[in-house]
């Protein structure tokens, strides 16, 4: 019962995969709570528990970035060749509600937990070709070993029952690997990758040149060579991943439609538009223990509370009042505190957001913001904090602990990204009585269903373009529900927390994912 399993963060759940039953390795550059810059961090720690708990086999493998708490050294080591290059690997793992998490590491890793995507292009290919050859066990050209030899446990349901998630062009060499290692070679013909964007614009370009580094047979090249307008002919490792994988995901309805289209494709859109045939969009969820109200560990200290549905208004006061004090702002319960979290950049929209403030700051408005970023529009985060110090507060940094209680005490939280592929920030803030007000885009578009005051129905407020007026009378239209119209706004704050955003639903599209990939292809 549905209860009892957001109690219990859903362990008590018995299997329901069935007959379907497979071991399931999920491959990630990131991975929550250990290391995580965005989304997709968030996923890699919760979508493997959600399939664990249907009853497959399940495990993460990311790169040990630094000492990662909990994770123990197995003993085992491996050497595999980049860039001619014998590198040794360890393996660490953490077992935890289920999944095996095992972390990679290599001195090519370690010391890179503040900007895991950093160095430069090379730095970060030879990473990333380290990681998927590591993620596949690939050791050397022509000693085939089938995956998987760190000893983790559990059943092994055969090749025939195994499937590899690759996550965004970091980990998009995997699926090739998979065919150019194993299936060229006859073995593990019943082994399947799927491939998940989370988001198209970061791609692993470069030189045609680069494909040299990947250790491929020479004809793979075809699959890694792009042309478009901007970046002439050009290596592509997104490219690849996508004609190589079995079946591709990402992680909305909206944002699958955008990546047919010129401009949501950036550049790749033509080859999705072949490969429909195995193309879904799946919706992310939430974990339903660390994004939830009721047991968020960040707010049971300082002053805030755990509240829920039943405790929402005096829950929700409480963290609302602490979290002004804590951000130095006045503590006055009338005022509504909108927040933004996330990236500073372009894609998220910020500069939208400042082009607002001096309408924002003639509201009775407070804002709090969290970010990190663009070195300029982090300045700015903080030159709207000095000049609007009573209203404003442009915290720069990552802190998970700030977000979560932003999430709580927050009254809205404003996303005005330009794309967006999921988004998760609308989604916790729904789960915490927090409403929403988006750019209709992508993911935003698909979870955030409009206010419409008639039916009193709906969950926060969109507008239709990434421009500065819209995104102002989107924001009006909910400061005047706010101020004025109680009841509605309770009914939409008690209609986000209802939703189910759990795993559970999007786990078993995965697994549909998974088991067309093994029949049909
Ligand atoms: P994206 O993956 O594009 O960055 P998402 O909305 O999918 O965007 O996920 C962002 C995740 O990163 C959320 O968990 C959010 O709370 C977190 N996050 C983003 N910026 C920060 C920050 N400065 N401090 C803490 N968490 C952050």
């Amino acid at each position: 019962n549905e209860a009892e399993n957001v109690e219990s963060g859903g362990e008590k759940l018995p299997p329901l995969a069935g007959a379907n039953v497979m071991n399931v390795i999920l491959v990630a550059a990131e991975c929550a709570p250990w290391i995580k810059t965005g989304g997709l961090g968030d996923v890699a720690g919760s979508l493997p528990k959600a399939l664990a708990r249907r009853g497959h086999r399940v495990m993460v493998v990311a790169p040990r970035y630094s000492d990662y708490a909990g994770a123990q050294d197995i003993g085992v080591r491996k050497r595999y060749k980049v860039d001619g290059q014998d590198m040794e690997v360890s393996y660490f793992q953490a077992y935890i509600d289920g999944v095996d998490f095992v972390f990679i590491d290599s001195p090519i890793f370690r010391h890179l937990q503040d900007n895991i995507y950093g160095g430069n292009r090379m730095d970060v290919l030879k990473r990333m070709v380290l990681f998927c050859k590591a993620a596949a066990e690939i050791n050397e050209v022509n000693d085939f070993q089938v995956p998987w030899h760190v000893p983790c446990g559990g059943v092994c349901y055969g090749d025939g029952n195994l499937a590899f998630i690759a996550n965004d062009w970091h980990t998009a060499l995997l699926p090739v690997y998979l065919k150019a290692y194993y299936r060229d070679h006859g073995i593990m013909q019943y082994t399947r990758s799927v491939l998940v964007i989370h988001n198209i614009a970061h791609q692993g370009r470069g030189p045609v040149d680069d494909f040299r580094y990947t250790d491929l047979p020479e004809h793979y090249i075809d699959l890694f060579k792009l042309y478009d307008p901007v970046g002439g002919e050009h290596f592509n490792i997104f490219a690849a991943g996508l004609k190589a994988a079995d079946r591709i995901v990402t992680v909305s309805h909206g944002y699958a439609w955008e990546l047919k289209t010129s401009e949501g494709g950036w550049g790749l859109h033509e080859i999705i538009n072949e490969n429909d045939w195995k193309f879904r969009g799946i919706v992310n969820g939430i974990d339903n223990k660390d994004w939830n109200p009721k047991f968020d560990t960040h707010l049971t200290s300082d002053g805030y509370t755990n509240y829920s549905l039943e405790t929402l208004q005096s829950g929700k006061h409480q963290c609302k009042a602490t979290l002004q004090k804590e951000l130095g702002l006045p503590v006055r319960h009338d005022v509504p505190i909108i927040g933004f979290i996330g990236r500073l950049d372009h894609q998220k929209g910020v500069d939208l957001i400042a082009e607002a403030i001096p309408w924002m700051m003639g509201q009775d408005v407070q804002l709090a913001m969290l970010g990190t970023g663009r070195a300029d529009l982090e300045g700015m985060l903080r030159q709207f904090e000095s000049q609007h110090r009573d209203k404003i507060r442009g915290w720069v940094g990552f802190s998970v602990k700030m977000a979560h209680r932003i999430t709580a005490g927050a009254d809205i939280l404003l996303m005005p990204s330009r794309f967006e592929p999921c988004g998760l920030n609308q989604l916790y803030a729904m789960n915490y009585g927090t409403v929403p007000v988006v750019h209709a885009v992508g993911g935003l578009r698909d979870t955030v269903k409009p206010f419409n005051p008639f039916e009193e129905s709906g969950l926060g407020w969109t507008f239709d373009s990434a421009e500065t007026n819209k995104l102002i009378n989107a924001l009006s239209n909910c400061l005047l529900t706010y101020k004025q119209y109680k009841q509605s706004w309770e009914g939409i704050q008690r209609r986000g927390m209802s939703q189910d955003l759990s795993w559970d639903n999007a786990a078993q599209q995965y697994e549909e994912v998974l088991v067309a990939a093994k029949y049909q292809w």
